[in-house]
């Protein structure tokens, strides 16, 4: 049980409902910001702003699975009014508090580690990772079905990079007949892309390989589809990008020649939040427990 742990769970999409049930089950003092939107009966915590919680007094602060932007906003589908992550806030808080979320970029990073503070990026963790790639891949085959005009079936699908989401999206589209390509750097992914019964092609070929596409699904966190690898895709292509903010795709570019591009984030809360966030909220309250128990121990 959580009981006298204090947590605030600031913004987030639909996966964060299932957190506040499993935490309120917990018996944890939840505090929610940034949820103004949410049904009062609905949940049984109470509802808070930045300048109505006391930060001294929290165990842990729970950020969305995107963390936080470039400049501090915090997402929250719940929030009519933007919320942004202070460092005066983050000061406030104690030097025992805890931060987690599901990604970081550099300025989360650097905003909790120059205050002192633990952050935990819950999915570095393979198995929330993995598991958390079944509903992306599901919301890419909706934004496939959505925006093109030919079947998956016999469709030429290039899916660049070979990691924890690019192997379940070469899965599910391979499952569903499409003739799909992979794009990676290392050695041994291609070795697995090739077992999987997939075309493995290595990253300098990539704007040959693009040629006859007719969707290109990028995974990679950096700029890989760039305007020369677009300049060569035929111009029906439909390009999702899956990677986190500003994803790696010349979206730019992409416009000026007319290809339909689209940067897909948050898909596992868009098309699946039932089944993520009940991942999300087990993951959570098992470090939230595991942290729990060491404040407790400690103040004994
Ligand atoms: P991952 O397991 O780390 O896989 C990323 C792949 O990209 C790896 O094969 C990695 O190769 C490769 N890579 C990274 N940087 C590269 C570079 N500069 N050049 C060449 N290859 C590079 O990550 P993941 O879990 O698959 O996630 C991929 C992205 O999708 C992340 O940005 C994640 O945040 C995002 N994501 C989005 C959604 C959504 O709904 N849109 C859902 C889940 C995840 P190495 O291992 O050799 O570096």
């Amino acid at each position: 049980m959580l009981s006298g742990m204090e947590i605030a769970i600031i913004g987030g999409d639909l996966r964060q409902i299932e957190v506040i049930r499993k935490l309120s089950a917990l018996d944890a003092t939840l505090h929610l910001i940034g949820f103004n939107n949410v049904d009062d009966g609905f949940l049984e915590a109470e509802k808070k702003e930045f300048g109505t919680t006391n930060p001294e007094s929290l165990d842990a602060v729970i950020l969305p699975v995107s963390g936080m932007s470039t400049n501090n906003e915090v997402e929250s589908i719940f929030s009519g009014n933007p919320l942004v992550l202070e460092r005066d806030w983050v000061k406030k808080t104690s030097s025992n508090t805890r931060f987690y979320t599901g990604v970081a970029n550099k300025t989360l990073k650097s905003l909790i580690s120059e205050e002192n503070r633990a952050l935990i990026e819950v999915m570095t963790r393979d198995d929330l990772a993995i598991y958390n790639s079944i509903p992306t891949a599901e919301g890419t085959i909706m934004l496939v079905i959505q925006h093109t005009n030919v079947t998956i079936h016999k469709a030429n699908v290039t899916v660049v990079g070979f990691g924890r989401v690019g192997q379940t999206i070469a899965n599910k589209f391979h499952g569903l007949g499409a003739n799909v390509t992979v794009v990676a750097e290392e050695e041994a992914l291609l070795a697995r892309a090739y077992e999987m019964n997939v075309n493995p092609k290595p990253l300098e070929e990539l704007s040959n390989v693009v040629c006859d596409a007719d969707v290109v699904i990028n995974t990679i966190p950096s700029l890989i589809i760039t305007s020369h690898v677009i300049s060569q895709m035929p111009s029906h292509v439909f390009i999702i990008d899956l990677a986190s903010k500003p994803g790696g795709t010349d979206f730019e570019f992409a416009k000026k020649r007319s290809i339909k591009a689209m940067l897909a984030p948050g898909l596992p809360g868009l098309v699946a939040p039932k089944t993520a966030g009940l991942q999300l909220a087990q993951l959570l309250s098992v470090l939230l427990k595991d942290q729990w128990i060491e404040l407790t121990e400690g103040r004994t």
